[in-house]
C-alpha cells in the first residue's frame, strides 16, 4: 500500500485492550500504519515489551485479570483518556464480549472487529447453532434446550447416546467442558459443568454435544471487508490439543481434499455472511469420517493467526485496522491460492518433565534463530517476569516451507537452536510431538496427546561424560557468581548459576 494511502485513516491513535504477545502484534500493524499506539495495561505488565513498545501507555488496574483486562469501564476510560479513536481487543479477555464491543462504540472509540450485534449472534454458542441450522450447516446431534434442570440434562444425554460432552453456552478458552460416558456420571458431570459456568463465565447455561471421539478440529479463516464481502481465508489444523486447548496448528489441514474444502469454506462464509460479519473471525468444525460439523465461530483474531498469514501473504491485524477505518476491501483474484505449509507452535511456560507443571520466574537469555521462512512472536524478552496471573504462553514459534514435511523439519530445528533462560518451557515436549509418527503422517485426532503424550516426557538420557560435566557445573555453582577476577571481566554472571536451560 502507498503511503498516500494511510495518510487519511480514521484511526491516528489505537489502544490495545490486551497483553503479551497480541499486543506486541498489533503495535507492529499499528507502526507500519503509522498509528499511534496506547497500552491499556495491569500494574504486573510494567515489565513487558509491549510496555516498552507503545507510544503510550495507562494503567488501568491491578494484576488479576477482573481487576484490569476484563474491567470494560477501565478499559474505555484508559483509551478516552489517552485520546485513542480506537480500540483493538487482541484474543482472551474482552475480545469476544458484545457489551465491551458495545461500550467503546457507545463512548466514540472505533472497535477494531465485528459489530456487537455479530459478536451476540455468533460469538453465544447456543446462538450460533441455531443460525447455523438455518443456514443448513451440518451440526454435532445435541441439545440447546432452555430447560436447564439436571433431569432433562440427563435424559436428553441417553437420548443423544454416550459419550455425551456438556458445555457452557458461554465458554471459552476449553473451560467448562465435562465427558460424560453414562447415566451413573450423568448428574455430576452436568452439575459440575454448571458450577464451573457460572463461576468463570457468569452463567450457569449448558448444552449438550454427541462427543466426536476420532475427530479432526480444522477451521476456516473468514474475513468479512469494508463493503460487507465475506471470504474464506483458507483452514487451520489445530488437532494437537491438550485439555481441549491447542499446542500446535498448521495451514492448510494435511487432510482436506479440493472438495472438501470448497464445501467447508462455503459453510463458513454463509454463517459470517448470515450474521452480516465484518473483520476477521473463524468458523471452528470437527471433521470425523469425512463429514464436518460446526463447533463455534470465534468472532476475533486468533492465536494461530499466523500461520494463515504465512500461507497466503496477508496481514490480518493490518486488514482488520484498515477495515475498521472502512479501508479494506478484497479484490476478484486476492488470497485465491495458498502456497507451501506453515506450523505454529505455542511456547508456554511450564515443566515438559513434570507433566507441565506451571514454571513462572524472571527471563534471563532469550534467543530466538532468526532465519528465512522463521517468525516469532513474544511479548517477553530478558529481565520480564513470568507471573502465575495469567496465561502461561510466552511465545510462538512459527515456521513456512515448500511442504508440510519441510515444515516440520524446520520447527524442529529452530525449536532445537532456541534458548529460553530462567524458566522452564514445554519445547522438548513440542519437539516430541513434532517427531511423533502419527503427527508426521497428519493422521492425528483431538485424541493424539491423550494417546500419546499422556505420561510427561522423559528427561534425555545424559552420557557419563556428560553427568561429569554436570557435576563439576554443580560445584562452581557453590562459588559467588560475580567475580572481579572472572576472565570475562568485571560484573560477569555465569548464566549456569543464575539460570537453567530445559531445551
Ligand atoms: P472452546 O470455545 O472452549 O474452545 P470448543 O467448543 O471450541 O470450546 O471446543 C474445544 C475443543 O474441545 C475442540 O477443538 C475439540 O477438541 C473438543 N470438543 C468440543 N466439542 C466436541 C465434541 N462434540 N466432540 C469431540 N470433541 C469436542
Amino acid at each position: 500500500m502507498k503511503k498516500s494511502d494511510l495518510s487519511n485513516l480514521a484511526i491516528k491513535r489505537l489502544a490495545i485492550a490486551n497483553r503479551g504477545e497480541v499486543a506486541v502484534r498489533i503495535i507492529k500493524a499499528c507502526e507500519e500504519l503509522g498509528i499511534e499506539t496506547v497500552l491499556l495495561h495491569s500494574d504486573a505488565d510494567i515489565n513487558s515489551r509491549a510496555y516498552r513498545m507503545a507510544d503510550h501507555k495507562v494503567c488501568i488496574g491491578g494484576s488479576l485479570p477482573a481487576e484490569s483486562y476484563l474491567n470494560i469501564k477501565s478499559n474505555v476510560h484508559g483509551a478516552l483518556a489517552k485520546n485513542a479513536d480506537a480500540i483493538h481487543p487482541g484474543f482472551g479477555f474482552l475480545s469476544e464480549n458484545a457489551d465491551f464491543a458495545q461500550a467503546c462504540t457507545e463512548a466514540g472509540l472505533i472497535f477494531v472487529g465485528p459489530s456487537a450485534d455479530a459478536i451476540r449472534s455468533l460469538g453465544d454458542k447456543v446462538h450460533c447453532k441455531e443460525l447455523a441450522k438455518k443456514c443448513g450447516i451440518p451440526l454435532v446431534p445435541g441439545y440447546e434446550g432452555e430447560d436447564q434442570s439436571v433431569e432433562k440434562l440427563s435424559q436428553e444425554a441417553e437420548r443423544i447416546g454416550y459419550p455425551v460432552i456438556v458445555k457452557a453456552a458461554a465458554g471459552g478458552g476449553g473451560r467448562g467442558m465435562k465427558l460424560i460416558t453414562n447415566l451413573a456420571d450423568a448428574r455430576e458431570r452436568i452439575e459440575s459443568a454448571q458450577r464451573e459456568s457460572l463461576s468463570a463465565f457468569g452463567s450457569a447455561k449448558v448444552f449438550l454435544e454427541k462427543y466426536l471421539d476420532r475427530a479432526k478440529h480444522i477451521e476456516f479463516q473468514v474475513f468479512g471487508d469494508s463493503v460487507g464481502k465475506v471470504r474464506h481465508l483458507f483452514e487451520r489444523e489445530c488437532s494437537v490439543q491438550r485439555r481441549h486447548q491447542k499446542i500446535i496448528e498448521e495451514a492448510t489441514s494435511p487432510s482436506l481434499t479440493p472438495e472438501l474444502r470448497r464445501k467447508m469454506g462455503e459453510a463458513a462464509i454463509l454463517i459470517a455472511q448470515t450474521a452480516g460479519y465484518r473483520s476477521a473471525g473463524t468458523v471452528e468444525f470437527l471433521f470425523q469420517d469425512n463429514e464436518f460439523y460446526l463447533l463455534e465461530v470465534n468472532t476475533r483474531l486468533q492465536v494461530e493467526h499466523p500461520v494463515t498469514e504465512m500461507v497466503l501473504g496477508i496481514d490480518l491485524v493490518k486488514a482488520q485496522i484498515l477495515n475498521a477505518c472502512k479501508n479494506f476491501i478484497f479484490s476478484e483474484d486476492q488470497y485465491k491460492s495458498f502456497q507451501g505449509h506453515s506450523i505454529e507452535c505455542r511456547v508456554y511456560a511450564e515443566n515438559s518433565y513434570a507433566g507441565g507443571m506451571p514454571s513462572t520466574g524472571k527471563l534471563g537469555h532469550v534467543y530466538f534463530p532468526e532465519g528465512p521462512g522463521r517468525r516469532f512472536e513474544y511479548g517477553f524478552e530478558e529481565g520480564d517476569v513470568i507471573t502465575s496471573f495469567y496465561d502461561p504462553m510466552i511465545a510462538k514459534v512459527i515456521v513456512w516451507d515448500e511442504s508440510r514435511p519441510r515444515a516440520i523439519q524446520k520447527m524442529i530445528e529452530v525449536l532445537n537452536q532456541s534458548i529460553i533462560f530462567g524458566v522452564h518451557t514445554n519445547i522438548p515436549y513440542l519437539k516430541a510431538i513434532l517427531s511423533h509418527p502419527e503427527f508426521i503422517a497428519g493422521t492425528m485426532t483431538t485424541q493424539f496427546i491423550g494417546k500419546y503424550f499422556a505420561e510427561p516426557i522423559k528427561p534425555p538420557t545424559r552420557s557419563t561424560e556428560m553427568n561429569a560435566f554436570i557435576e563439576e557445573i554443580k560445584k562452581a555453582m557453590t562459588k559467588p557468581p560475580v567475580s572481579k577476577t572472572s576472565s570475562m571481566g568485571e560484573g560477569y554472571q555465569n548464566p549456569w548459576t543464575e539460570y537453567w536451560r530445559i531445551c
